[in-house]
């Protein structure tokens, strides 16, 4: 049994086949799909989804590439659909300095008031970051100060790229790290990540339709290629892939409290 903590099914790519997609999940193995907001419409299909299948659970968030988009009155509708029984986190949200598709002073107040959205509400977070490694840290480390639960992990670092130092700073403040397709290409800083951290600290996740794991890297991902994420794992750890599943599922239901 696997799950998919981090996916994008929602997306018009999925509209000619969503049911064969979910099929193909669950005949690999995929018991949960957290279908992952990046602006409010989005958000609002996660729920959708989350109705039509049993299987799918919804996060709600604005991607920072959308966050000069992100109004107040957006950040309430957010809260309002959060009340769900489906919605088990906040995001994503988070920084991306490396496109600056919205200014960098808007990610951060966007990232700032999620987060804060987050606390109120008790959830977990899933965080989005590229090329902005020092800012995202200091932001997290201020808000896990005071966001601690104990036994509860406070979210995860999505496709996670930083390297083993600054990985074992997110696990002592209480984050897990969500592993990807890249790990599948030949040289991945994940590989690294994957090899040398705790089991008990590892999530894994498609992202899909983007990071298409080798082989079938190059065209659109689905939540069934997830199994190539864990036979990688088991290799490089050099065990049965049978515990890396059991391991990560069970992280992804710690931490988005799921009902399996
Ligand atoms: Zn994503």
């Amino acid at each position: 049994m696997l799950v998919d903590s981090h996916a994008h099914i929602d997306v018009r790519l999925y509209d000619k086949d969503r049911d064969q997609v979910m099929d193909r999940a669950r005949e690999a193995g995929v018991a949960a799909v957290v279908n992952v907001g990046c602006d409010l419409d989005s958000s609002g299909a996660s729920i959708r989804l989350a109705e039509r299948y049993a299987d799918v659970f919804a996060a709600l968030g604005f991607h920072p590439h959308n966050a000069a988009k992100m109004s107040d009155s957006d950040l309430e509708r957010l809260a309002e659909l959060a009340q769900h029984p489906k919605v088990v986190a906040i995001g994503e949200t988070g920084l991306d300095f490396y496109r600056n598709l919205s200014p960098r002073e808007d990610q951060i107040e966007a990232f700032k008031r999620q987060l804060e959205l987050a606390h109120r509400l008790e959830l977990p977070v899933i965080i989005h970051c590229r090329n902005a490694q020092e800012e995202v840290l200091s932001i997290l480390e201020e808000w896990a100060r005071r966001s601690k639960q104990a036994g509860q992990p406070l979210g995860v670092l999505h496709c996670f790229s930083g390297d083993i130092g600054l990985a074992q700073r997110y696990i002592e403040m209480g984050f897990l790290l969500s592993i990807a397709g890249p790990i599948t290409y030949s040289s991945s800083h994940a590989l690294e990540i994957a090899l040398n951290m705790p089991l008990e600290k590892l999530v894994i996740e498609t992202d899909c339709p983007f990071l298409t794991p080798h082989p079938h890297r190059g065209k659109r991902n689905e939540p069934s290629y997830l199994s190539f994420v864990v036979e990688k794992i088991s290799e490089i750890r050099g065990m049965p892939s049978e515990l890396v599943e059991e391991h990560t599922t069970e992280n992804a239901i710690q931490l988005f409290r799921l009902p399996l």
